[in-house]
């Protein structure tokens, strides 16, 4: 990691402790974002890692130092941690976390008051204090003190159940399998789930944090426990989630597990029918299912860079209520603009729960695409030059919101960007035709492999 002038990532700051970074840097990290914070009471939480406990310490050791007072809610979701800092008026929050990172990684949340992480420019300000060590420090006086703050769990499953019909899903009665992926909604999903009335059962769901289970990334490849499981037990669903539970990852009652374009649409569309007219929030890496659904029922569709940070913030500017990511983030703002599993999964519940159909008749509804997604190892230094040196060689409509999407006509394209966390490049692409949607990921896999063989 290049840490000369940059610490955040696409979501907040990732690193290996011990390898990349020993604990001072951590220690030095809670005094940055001490001394950037105004108000005086942060709440903080973290996933499974077993890193996690050791770096809660050293930060809650800064942020003190920095004379704010830590109230410690201990291992929590993601987004649990986010609702308590924005429902219960902390002056800010910090998840310890690496989301669907490998196990040895762990990394720094930084959340701001309305539950949302930080702008771009709040990150650009620690980073100036962290580089320029202009910390606040407090004498032994004025150092903050330590409180537990016990209630997050609670809080949290409260707030996903109040904002659903929850009467009309225990009416339907539901199976659901649910594979926690070993993360931190083993500690929130079940639970949820049978207070909605469904029949549970549970795979990965206890904490492991080496993610031994199936790893801490849901994906249609490493969910085939889950898949397998749904026609095992036959269910009506199933929801694989990653380490820090912010992110759902669906499968029918069929097995078949599909990516979050397909998840967040078919949420999008149960919205539409409740009566939602706002604009609805997604990245330039979604399918272009949303377009064609949202377009039938009149609303807009805002597309941002990939990061469900850059959603939250334009769901706020737009006052939408609704957002998602393909990779299965999904924000509802009546209960917080950010992505949570927990939450994902109650409006699929819903919206299961609104009809007599099935997930797998949902889906089948939908306007039908193909899609492939691959990604490239290579060195985080080299990504901005295979970037251009593809871009120089091609003569379609270019759109950079972030990295290249390259339109190779009105309905295919293939996104080329570099991973915000990892040293890889990523290619989605997708065509309404399966041949084109071939050829046209040959050719950027192509394209990709000789540039970095050439390096
Ligand atoms: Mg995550």
């Amino acid at each position: 990691m290049n840490i000369n002038s940059k610490l955040f990532g696409t979501n907040g700051i990732r690193f290996i402790p011990g390898d990349d970074y020993d604990l001072e840097f951590v220690l030095n990290i809670g005094l940055s974002i001490g001394t950037f914070f105004r108000g005086a009471d942060i709440v903080i939480g973290y996933d499974g890692r077993r890193s996690s406990p050791s770096l809660v310490n050293a930060i809650s050791a800064g942020l003190m130092e920095a004379g704010k007072n830590v109230f410690a809610a201990g291992m929590v979701p993601t987004p649990a941690l986010q609702l308590i800092t924005q429902n219960s008026n902390f002056d800010g929050g910090i998840v310890i976390t690496a989301s669907h990172n490998p196990p040895q990684y762990n990394g720094v949340k930084v959340i701001s008051t309305d539950g949302i992480e930080l702008s771009r420019k709040d990150e650009s300000l620690i980073e100036e204090i962290y580089f320029n060590h202009k910390y606040n420090r407090k004498n032994w006086n004025d150092v903050g003190q330590i409180h537990t703050y016990s209630s997050a769990l609670d809080n949290y499953i409260d707030s996903i159940i109040n904002n659903v019909d929850s009467t009309l899903i225990k009416n339907r009665k539901l199976k659901i399998v649910i594979d926690s992926g070993n993360g931190t909604q083993s500690l929130s999903a079940p639970l949820l789930t049978e207070l909605l009335g469904c029949n549970v059962v549970t795979l990965n769901s206890h904490i492991d944090g080496n993610f031994s289970g199936r790893g801490g990334e849901p994906t249609p490849k490493t969910l085939d426990l889950l898949s397998k499981s749904v026609i095992e037990y036959d269910a009506d669903l199933g929801v694989g989630y990653d380490g820090d539970g912010d992110r759902s990852i669906f499968c029918d009652e069929n097995g078949n597990v599909f990516w979050g374009d397909k998840s967040g649409t078919l949420i999008a569309q149960h919205l539409i029918n409740k009566g939602m007219n706002s604009p609805i929030v997604t990245t330039i890496a979604t399918s272009q299912i949303i377009d064609y659904v949202a377009l039938d029922n009149h609303v807009d569709v805002h597309r941002t860079k990939v990061g469900s940070v850059d959603v939250s913030h334009k769901m706020k500017e737009l006052d939408s209520i609704f957002g998602f990511e393909e990779n299965g983030g999904c924000l509802y703002s009546p209960h917080i603009a950010v992505r949570d599993g927990g939450m994902a999964t109650a409006l699929m519940l819903e919206m299961l729960s609104s009809s007599e159909k099935s997930l797998s008749e949902h889906i089948e509804m939908l306007p039908k695409f193909y899609q492939l997604k691959t990604k490239f190892s290579c060195p985080v230094e080299s990504r901005a030059s295979i970037i251009d040196g593809i871009s120089s060689v091609l003569t379609e409509k270019i759109d950079t919101t972030d990295g290249l999407k390259i339109w190779w006509d009105d309905s295919s394209w293939s996104l080329i960007r570099p991973s915000g966390t990892e040293p890889i490049i990523r290619l989605f692409s997708e065509s309404n035709n399966e041949s084109q949607l071939e050829s046209v990921t040959k050719r950027c896999s192509t394209l990709i492999e000789d540039l970095i063989k050439n390096l």
